[in-house]
């Protein structure tokens, strides 16, 4: 079962994101945290990317971000 790195409840196997939706709202906002989302689901569902390969841009977005917010 995969975790949320910010309040480490469980989260679904399959979501692309690290983040639970109350953490991830709370973050980036209801808006951001949804346009995350989808990017990221098209990426994965594109094929394009693996596994690995999601995780990292989902790492740069996630770092990206952060240094947009704060
Ligand atoms: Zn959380």
């Amino acid at each position: 079962m995969k975790k949320c790195i910010y309040c480490k409840t469980s989260i679904e196997e399959e979501s692309v994101v690290d983040v639970c939706e109350r953490c991830g709202i709370g973050v980036w906002g209801d808006k951001m945290f949804k346009a995350i989302k989808e990017s990221m689901e098209k990426a994965r569902d594109s094929g394009d990317l693996n596994q690995g390969s999601v995780s990292e841009s989902w790492q740069a977005n996630r770092n990206h971000l952060s240094k947009k917010a704060f």
